[in-house]
């Protein structure tokens, strides 16, 4: 298999984590969700989660050069040097071009960023149904992708929970925030070719054939 790099581009709610974690199983590469990410830095009470912690309650972005560093230690790393999955980053200009700037440095490219849309009615519908396990972050929705036992995760057994910027006045300040920082980030990678649209309002299964038969024809290009 070539090295794959990888984006998951799209709104939130839009179905990025459960496809993510997915490719993770699939192409066995590390996967780096920077929301997952802050989240363990925030239940550790580490120096990032003390940065993080209010930005995220308010539904908003978290400072770029926080975001960067965090993206940044991790390519540096050893284990992402036969590709990578990232979920939720970048979601800025700034932060984009931070990464570009990284991947240069480190003489790698993007192979392609896979934007996982949806639509803003969508999104409220999938955000007011999910759920969240507490110990493992596993990703449930309560008609679509239901756990086998109510209120109980299938993978770890721990409770059920909804996340607090999944309540309904903080989701549409996460829209918001990503209409006028993240959506720019369409125009951006679509002038560097690397752009492959998926229409995510499908079911979850029918959305992870679709990321597989991308992947299988960017892997067949990046093979040849
Ligand atoms: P997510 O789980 O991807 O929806 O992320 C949850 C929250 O973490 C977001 O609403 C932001 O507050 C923060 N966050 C995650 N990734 C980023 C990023 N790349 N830039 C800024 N904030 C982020």
């Amino acid at each position: 298999m070539p090295n794959l790099n990888l984006i998951l581009l799209g709104p939130p709610g839009s179905g990025k984590g459960t496809q993510g974690e997915r490719l993770q199983e699939d192409l066995e590469l590390p996967y780096y969700a920077t929301g997952d990410i802050l989240r363990a830095a925030v239940k550790a009470v580490s120096d990032v989660g003390a940065k993080a912690k209010d930005f995220m309650d308010r539904g908003d972005l978290v400072p770029d050069e926080v975001m960067i560093g965090i993206i940044a230690d991790r390519l540096e790393s050893n284990e992402a040097e036969h590709g990578f999955i990232l979920d939720g980053f970048p979601r800025t200009v700034p932060q984009a071009e931070a990464l570009d700037k990284k991947l240069r440095e480190l003489g790698r490219g993007l192979t392609a960023v896979i934007l996982i849309d949806s639509t803003d009615e969508a999104i409220i519908n999938r955000l007011s149904g999910r759920r969240v396990c507490l110990d493992g972050g596993h990703v449930y929705h309560v008609d679509f992708d239901p756990p086998k036992t109510e209120g109980a995760c299938d993978i770890d057994g721990s409770e059920l929970i909804v996340r607090d910027d999944d309540k309904p006045e903080v989701v549409s300040h996460r829209l918001e925030q990503y209409h006028e920082k993240t959506a720019p980030l369409i125009d951006f990678y679509r002038k560097q070719g690397l752009l492959n649209r998926i229409e995510g309002t499908e079911t979850p299964d029918r959305v992870g054939e679709s990321v597989r038969t991308l992947i299988s024809t960017l892997s067949l290009e990046e093979g040849s």
